[in-house]
C-alpha cells in the first residue's frame, strides 16, 4: 500500500495523470463493467429479493 501524500496524482487503473484516483474514462468504464455484471447477476440469479 502506498499512502505517501505527494502532489502527483494518477489514474489507480490506467497510470494517467489524473485529479482523482480514478480518472474519468477509467471511472465511467468500471461503472459500465459493473453495470453490465449486475445485470448478469441479475439474468443469472434470480432470487425473490426485489419482488414484493
Ligand atoms: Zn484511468
Amino acid at each position: 500500500m502506498e499512502q505517501k501524500k505527494e502532489k502527483k496524482h494518477v489514474c489507480s487503473i490506467c497510470g494517467k495523470p489524473s485529479e482523482a484516483t480514478i480518472c474519468h474514462a477509467c471511472e465511467e468504464k468500471i461503472r459500465g463493467e459493473a453495470l453490465e455484471k449486475k445485470k448478469e447477476m441479475e439474468k443469472a440469479g434470480r432470487t425473490d429479493t426485489g419482488r414484493r
